[in-house]
């Protein structure tokens, strides 16, 4: 395929899981969640050109500053650098120090992650899905779309898999619950590698730094396996993620509100009211 024919392609794909999936409305206020990696920034890109037939709807970027020195600073620079040149999107930040009292480097380097036996990018994800939901709130967004890939997708499953957790609602669809703003993954059905070519060709910037906590992540063990596995079995993540789907049981799960800050979840004390009490944190933020 020429560069023409592969960003039409990928761009219909992306229109088409929308589509299917009732992923986004006429009328949305889109909420993107930017980190600034490559992903988010091809996300924002192919979202405005979508977006740009919907004169009802409106965009605005979110990025989260968890506190990652050197590797959030250049994301978080790549990200402003992006949205300065493409004309009139809003964007906004949160930093964890600002919502939480602490940055994620103080708590690993005091040791706190570590005493409480979790690992840093468990600390990271939930408490960075805490800050874009207050986030997406503030500024009215009836929607969060996430970077999430295939490959993202597939990891999340076999994860949850391991954990014995298989009672989930399917990853990145539109799920209305009072409370929470739904989330969806536009780029569900899109493997990584697409991703990367298509931020090649449109000078979408990468990142030169790597996660100094990416190394500890079960994520990472997982991403590597599948990884080559369809490297040697190609289709496999599609298969893989149709297969899963099929395991999952939403009718299964009881919202119920966390009985610390009274957001809606699965279980009696919200993920983010645990990692903030092993943490010793006692204002739990929650708008
Ligand atoms: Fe956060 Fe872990 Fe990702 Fe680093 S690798 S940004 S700590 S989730
Ligand atoms: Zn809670």
């Amino acid at each position: 395929m020429c560069s023409r024919c592969f960003t039409k392609t990928f761009e219909k794909r992306v229109a088409k899981t929308i589509a299917k999936h009732n992923m986004l409305k006429y009328d949305d206020r889109i909420a993107v969640a930017v980190s600034g990696g490559k992903d988010s920034l091809t996300l924002l890109r192919v979202l405005t050109k979508i977006e740009a037939k919907f004169p009802k709807s409106s965009m605005v970027a979110i990025t989260v500053d968890e506190g990652i020195s050197i590797y959030r600073d250049e994301a978080i620079k790549n990200a402003e650098d992006f949205i300065s040149r493409m004309n009139g999107i809003e964007h906004i930040k949160i930093s964890f120090k600002e919502l939480f009292g602490f940055t994620l480097d103080d708590v690993v380097k005091d040791g706190i992650v570590d005493r409480a036996g979790i690992k840093p990018c468990t600390v990271c994800g939930i408490l960075r899905r805490r800050a874009l939901d207050i986030m997406a709130r503030r500024v009215g967004a009836t929607v969060i779309t996430t970077a999430h890939t295939l490959d993202d997708v597939v990891q999340t499953y076999l994860m949850n898999v391991f954990r014995g957790d298989v009672d989930k609602q399917p990853f990145g669809i539109r799920t209305e619950i009072e409370g929470l703003v739904p989330r969806v993954a536009p780029f569900k059905l899109t493997p990584e590698d697409e991703v990367v070519m298509y931020a090649y060709l449109h000078g979408i910037p990468f990142q030169s730094h790597v996660c100094p906590y990416a190394r500890t992540s079960m994520r990472n063990i997982i991403r590597n396996f599948l990884t080559e596995y369809e490297e040697n079995h190609p289709g496999t993540l599609y298969t893989a993620l149709t297969s899963f789907e099929r395991l999952i049981k939403p009718s299964n799960i009881l919202i119920q509100k966390c009985k610390v800050c009274g957001v809606p979840t699965s279980r009696k004390i919200c993920r983010t009211c645990e990692i903030l009490k092993h943490l010793g944190v006692e204002e739990i933020p929650v708008q």
